[in-house]
Protein backbone atom coordinates (compact mmCIF):
# COMPACT_ATOMS: atom_id res chain seq x y z
CA UNK A 1 0.00 0.00 0.00
CA UNK A 2 0.94 3.38 -0.65
CA UNK A 3 -0.16 6.68 1.59
CA UNK A 4 -2.12 9.32 -0.15
CA UNK A 5 0.68 11.23 0.01
CA UNK A 6 2.90 9.33 -1.60
CA UNK A 7 -0.41 8.86 -4.24
CA UNK A 8 -0.69 12.38 -4.59
CA UNK A 9 2.94 12.58 -5.98
CA UNK A 10 3.86 12.32 -9.67
CA UNK A 11 5.73 8.89 -10.42
CA UNK A 12 9.34 10.36 -11.39
CA UNK A 13 12.10 8.91 -13.59
CA UNK A 14 14.91 7.65 -11.86
CA UNK A 15 18.36 7.96 -13.74
CA UNK A 16 20.59 5.03 -13.83
CA UNK A 17 24.39 4.45 -15.60
CA UNK A 18 22.64 4.00 -19.21
CA UNK A 19 20.39 7.34 -18.94
CA UNK A 20 22.24 9.71 -16.08
CA UNK A 21 24.12 11.78 -19.45
CA UNK A 22 20.94 12.13 -20.50
CA UNK A 23 19.16 13.43 -17.80
CA UNK A 24 22.34 15.80 -16.84
CA UNK A 25 21.85 17.43 -20.63
CA UNK A 26 17.75 17.96 -20.30
CA UNK A 27 18.82 19.59 -17.12
CA UNK A 28 21.61 21.97 -18.87
CA UNK A 29 18.79 22.31 -21.80
CA UNK A 30 19.58 19.59 -24.22
CA UNK A 31 17.64 16.73 -25.40
CA UNK A 32 20.45 14.35 -25.84
CA UNK A 33 20.31 11.80 -28.80
CA UNK A 34 22.35 8.80 -29.57
CA UNK A 35 24.66 8.37 -32.73
CA UNK A 36 26.18 4.88 -33.71
CA UNK A 37 29.84 6.29 -34.79
CA UNK A 38 29.45 2.81 -36.50
CA UNK A 39 26.95 2.36 -38.74
CA UNK A 40 24.94 5.76 -38.33
CA UNK A 41 21.71 4.81 -36.70
CA UNK A 42 20.28 7.49 -34.55
CA UNK A 43 18.29 6.18 -31.19
CA UNK A 44 15.98 8.32 -28.52
CA UNK A 45 16.20 5.41 -26.04
CA UNK A 46 19.61 5.56 -23.86
CA UNK A 47 21.37 2.58 -23.80
CA UNK A 48 25.22 0.86 -23.71
CA UNK A 49 24.44 -0.59 -27.48
CA UNK A 50 23.32 0.44 -30.50
CA UNK A 51 19.83 -1.09 -31.68
CA UNK A 52 21.20 -1.36 -35.06
CA UNK A 53 24.15 -2.56 -35.07
CA UNK A 54 24.42 -3.68 -31.43
CA UNK A 55 28.30 -2.01 -31.02
CA UNK A 56 29.15 0.05 -28.18
CA UNK A 57 30.66 3.03 -30.91
CA UNK A 58 27.75 5.85 -29.28
CA UNK A 59 28.27 9.82 -28.86
CA UNK A 60 25.54 11.75 -27.52
CA UNK A 61 24.76 14.85 -29.46
CA UNK A 62 21.98 17.64 -28.92
CA UNK A 63 18.36 17.43 -30.94
CA UNK A 64 17.47 20.01 -32.77
CA UNK A 65 14.41 20.16 -30.76
CA UNK A 66 12.58 19.94 -33.81
CA UNK A 67 9.56 17.38 -34.38
CA UNK A 68 6.09 16.47 -35.82
CA UNK A 69 3.47 14.78 -33.79
CA UNK A 70 3.37 11.11 -35.54
CA UNK A 71 0.65 10.20 -33.33
CA UNK A 72 -1.40 11.36 -29.81
CA UNK A 73 -4.34 10.40 -27.06
CA UNK A 74 -5.66 13.10 -24.99
CA UNK A 75 -6.37 11.52 -21.31
CA UNK A 76 -9.58 13.05 -19.92
CA UNK A 77 -9.41 10.40 -16.77
CA UNK A 78 -6.41 10.94 -14.47
CA UNK A 79 -3.89 8.10 -13.80
CA UNK A 80 -3.90 8.79 -10.75
CA UNK A 81 -4.77 11.61 -7.40
CA UNK A 82 -1.41 13.53 -9.00
CA UNK A 83 -2.64 13.76 -12.45
CA UNK A 84 -6.58 15.15 -11.57
CA UNK A 85 -4.84 18.61 -11.91
CA UNK A 86 -3.44 17.98 -15.41
CA UNK A 87 -6.22 16.43 -17.02
CA UNK A 88 -7.59 16.49 -20.17
CA UNK A 89 -3.87 16.70 -21.57
CA UNK A 90 -2.47 15.33 -24.56
CA UNK A 91 0.45 12.60 -24.93
CA UNK A 92 2.41 12.73 -28.03
CA UNK A 93 4.27 10.46 -30.09
CA UNK A 94 6.72 12.69 -31.32
CA UNK A 95 8.93 11.55 -34.39
CA UNK A 96 12.09 13.98 -33.91
CA UNK A 97 13.56 15.89 -37.11
CA UNK A 98 16.36 13.75 -36.54
CA UNK A 99 14.00 10.29 -37.50
CA UNK A 100 13.61 8.34 -33.68
CA UNK A 101 10.06 8.82 -31.92
CA UNK A 102 10.02 9.48 -28.49
CA UNK A 103 6.48 9.54 -26.13
CA UNK A 104 5.89 13.13 -24.03
CA UNK A 105 2.72 15.59 -23.58
CA UNK A 106 2.11 18.44 -24.90
CA UNK A 107 2.02 21.84 -22.92
CA UNK A 108 1.43 25.46 -23.81
CA UNK A 109 -2.26 25.06 -24.89
CA UNK A 110 -5.51 22.86 -24.74
CA UNK A 111 -5.21 19.48 -26.27
CA UNK A 112 -7.92 20.54 -28.43
CA UNK A 113 -4.92 22.19 -30.13
CA UNK A 114 -3.06 18.79 -31.57
CA UNK A 115 -3.04 17.72 -34.62
CA UNK A 116 -1.83 15.22 -36.47
CA UNK A 117 1.36 16.27 -38.40
CA UNK A 118 1.31 19.06 -36.58
CA UNK A 119 4.93 20.59 -36.29
CA UNK A 120 6.01 20.78 -32.60
CA UNK A 121 9.39 22.29 -30.76
CA UNK A 122 11.23 21.34 -27.25
CA UNK A 123 10.64 22.69 -24.23
CA UNK A 124 11.95 21.42 -21.01
CA UNK A 125 10.08 21.44 -17.66
CA UNK A 126 12.23 21.12 -14.81
CA UNK A 127 10.77 19.59 -11.85
CA UNK A 128 13.87 19.22 -9.08
CA UNK A 129 17.08 19.40 -9.49
CA UNK A 130 17.30 15.98 -10.72
CA UNK A 131 14.98 15.75 -13.49
CA UNK A 132 13.54 18.02 -15.91
CA UNK A 133 11.13 16.35 -18.32
CA UNK A 134 10.80 16.88 -22.50
CA UNK A 135 7.59 18.36 -23.22
CA UNK A 136 6.26 19.57 -26.42
CA UNK A 137 4.75 22.47 -27.42
CA UNK A 138 3.51 23.85 -30.76
CA UNK A 139 6.02 25.27 -33.25
CA UNK A 140 6.73 28.82 -33.49
CA UNK A 141 8.31 31.50 -35.75
CA UNK A 142 8.61 34.06 -32.58
CA UNK A 143 9.81 31.21 -30.18
CA UNK A 144 12.94 28.77 -31.20
CA UNK A 145 14.50 25.83 -29.10
CA UNK A 146 18.04 26.48 -29.19
CA UNK A 147 19.83 23.73 -27.09
CA UNK A 148 21.59 25.37 -24.02
CA UNK A 149 19.69 28.19 -24.22
CA UNK A 150 15.82 27.44 -24.15
CA UNK A 151 13.53 28.87 -21.36
CA UNK A 152 13.44 25.92 -18.91
CA UNK A 153 9.88 26.77 -17.19
CA UNK A 154 9.62 25.41 -13.50
CA UNK A 155 6.68 23.39 -11.97
CA UNK A 156 6.98 22.32 -8.35
CA UNK A 157 4.95 19.03 -7.69
ZN1 LIG B 1 25.18 1.07 -35.05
Amino acid sequence: MISAEEASRKPLPAPDADTVAFWRGLHDGKLLLQYCADCGHVQYYQQATCRACGRENLTHRAASGRGKVHSFSVVHRAPGPAFKGDVPYAVLLVELAEGPRMISTFTGGPPDDVTFDMDVMLTLERVNDDITLPRFQKASNEVRYQPGKLGIFSNKR
